[in-house]
C-alpha cells in the first residue's frame, strides 16, 4: 500500500492545485457575472426593479397629498373648507416660512424611501423622489430664485459622504430649472439627531444653528428661495433655517419635503 500512495499523492497534490485554481477563477468569475446580472432590490419589497429604487407597486402604495390642503402649510384637509381657508395650525402657530409643500404623508413605505436614501446609500431614489416633490411643489417653483437644501454640519456629512436633501434639491433643479445653491446656508452647530424629542426640545435644539455665511448674505437678499428636505416632522429644523434666510434678507422662503407628518384626528 505504501508503495502506490507514493505516487499517487504526487500526481494528486498538482492536480489538486490546478483544481483549487480553476476553481478560485471560477468563483471570481461567478461573482462578476453576479455583479453585472444582479437586479437592483425594491428599497420596500425586495422585488427586482429597473433604476428608480422602488418598484411601481410600493410607489403607488405611497400617500400622495392632493388638494384640498392648507395653501400655508400643506396639510391636508379631510374635506374642502373653500378657497384660501387656512387650517388650525397655521393660524395658532404661523412658522417663519411662507409656504410648505410635500409629495406624500410620512407613513411606513415613505419612511422605508427615506431611510433608504440616507442611510442605505440609495441615491438610485433620488430621481425619483425629486420628481414627486417637483409635482407637489409647482407653484413654489414659479418664480423661486433658488433651491437650498437643508445642510448637515461637516462632521456627519462627512460620515455619510453625501447629504440627502442635496441629492433631491439636484432632482428638483433638473425638473424644474431652478438652481440649487447649496453653499449659502451653512450648519454651524452640530446638533442632537431630533429624534425622540419634544416639540419644544426640538426648537431649542436647532435654534441658532444655520446661518448665512456674511460674504454670501447679497446672494440671500432680495430673493425667493425654496428650502428642501426629505421629512418634515416639528418643521423645527426648517423653521431655523427660514429664520436664518430671513435674517440674511431673503424676499421670501418656501419649504419643499418628500413627505411630511400629518396627525390623523
Ligand atoms: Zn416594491
Amino acid at each position: 500500500m505504501e508503495a502506490d500512495a507514493a505516487p499517487s499523492r504526487s500526481i494528486t497534490a498538482p492536480l489538486r492545485a490546478a483544481w483549487t485554481a480553476g476553481r478560485h477563477a471560477l468563483a471570481r468569475a461567478a461573482r462578476l457575472t453576479l455583479d453585472i446580472a444582479l437586479p437592483t432590490l425594491c428599497v420596500s419589497c425586495r422585488e427586482p426593479v429597473d433604476g428608480e429604487g422602488a418598484c411601481a407597486a410600493c410607489w403607488a402604495r405611497l400617500s400622495f397629498i392632493e388638494r384640498p390642503y392648507c395653501p400655508r402649510l400643506g396639510i391636508p384637509f379631510v374635506y374642502d373648507p373653500g378657497p384660501d381657508m387656512l387650517s388650525m395650525e397655521a393660524i395658532a402657530s404661523p412658522p417663519a416660512y411662507q409656504r410648505a409643500r410635500a409629495a406624500v404623508r410620512y407613513d411606513d413605505v415613505a419612511r422605508t424611501l427615506v431611510h433608504a436614501l440616507k442611510y442605505q446609500d440609495r441615491t438610485d431614489l433620488a430621481p425619483a423622489m425629486g420628481r414627486w416633490m417637483a409635482r407637489a411643489g409647482g407653484e413654489l417653483l414659479t418664480g423661486a430664485d433658488m433651491l437650498i437644501p437643508v445642510p448637515l454640519h461637516w462632521r456627519r456629512a462627512w460620515r455619510r459622504r453625501y447629504n440627502q436633501s442635496g441629492a433631491l434639491a439636484r432632482s428638483i433643479e433638473r425638473q424644474s430649472g431652478v438652481k440649487v445653491r447649496g453653499e449659502v446656508l451653512r450648519r454651524v452647530r452640530a446638533t442632537e439627531q431630533q429624534i425622540g424629542l419634544s416639540r419644544a426640545q426640538r426648537a431649542t435644539n436647532v435654534q441658532g444653528a444655520f446661518q448665512v455665511s456674511p460674504d454670501r448674505q447679497a446672494e440671500v437678499q432680495g430673493r425667493r428661495i425654496v428650502l428642501i428636505d426629505d421629512v418634515l416632522t416639528s418643521g423645527a429644523t426648517l423653521e431655523a433655517c427660514a429664520r436664518a434666510l430671513l435674517r440674511a434678507k431673503a424676499a421670501q422662503v418656501d419649504v419643499l419635503v418628500f413627505a411630511r407628518v400629518v396627525e390623523t384626528r
